[in-house]
């Protein structure tokens, strides 16, 4: 028996780490179904990038109004950009009992975690920091002060993972996936009960 609410199932960690990657992967898994929130962000758009599919690409003042209109369940700075998860669209979702799946940064999920506290929070972590940098680095897309600046804030990060309910190593994206769609399967057993 379904529960009439959807999960909210939060993936977070150090930049880096291959949130997005190991999201992308698991949104094209046909056996699980989620519900990806396109997130708010006043970053410029990297090659490729889609306005309404990657994110909602915005100015920043354009921004700070969904801020001050209440129109977004979290938001933080990172890296001199804003982001943030428009708080409609999860809302909505969950009420018609679908799952939403946001990946954000640390400081958003936490905040996430405040207002949700009924949500699922999984940690992606890298198998070590030098594996983390040699990522980063490896995107090719940041300058050396971005590289430096997303390093120090992933050292932080990575102390915050108690916070979270499971800790999923991204040692292989395939396994990440699968090890994230074992977490969503329990916690539907766990909670849709008569
Ligand atoms: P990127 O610029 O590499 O796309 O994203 C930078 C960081 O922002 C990543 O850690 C990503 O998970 C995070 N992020 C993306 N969307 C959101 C959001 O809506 N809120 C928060 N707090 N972080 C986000």
């Amino acid at each position: 028996m379904r529960s009439e609410r959807g999960l909210l199932i939060v993936l977070s960690g150090p930049s880096g780490v291959g949130k997005g990657t190991v999201r992308k992967a698991l949104f094209e898994q046909e056996d699980i179904h989620l519900n990806y929130s396109v997130s708010a962000t006043t970053r410029k758009p990297r090659e490729g990038e889609v306005n309404g599919v990657d994110y909602f690409f915005k100015t920043r003042e354009e921004f700070e109004e969904m801020i001050q209109n209440n129109g977004l369940l979290e938001w933080a700075e990172f890296v001199g950009n804003y982001y943030g998860t428009p708080v409609e669209y999860v809302e909505q979702t969950l009420q018609q009992g679908k799952d939403v799946f946001l990946e954000i940064e640390v400081q958003g999920a936490l905040q996430v975690k405040k207002a949700f506290p009924e949500g699922v929070f999984i940690f992606l972590a890298p198998p070590s920091l030098s594996e983390l940098k040699s990522r980063i680095v490896g995107r090719g897309t940041e300058t050396e002060e971005v590289i430096q600046n997303r390093l120090t804030i992933a050292k932080e990060e990575i102390d915050m993972m108690d916070a979270y309910d499971y800790v999923v190593e991204n040692d292989e994206v395939a396994l990440a996936c699968e090890r994230i769609k074992a977490i969503v399967t329990s916690e539907h057993c766990r909670r849709d009960r008569v």
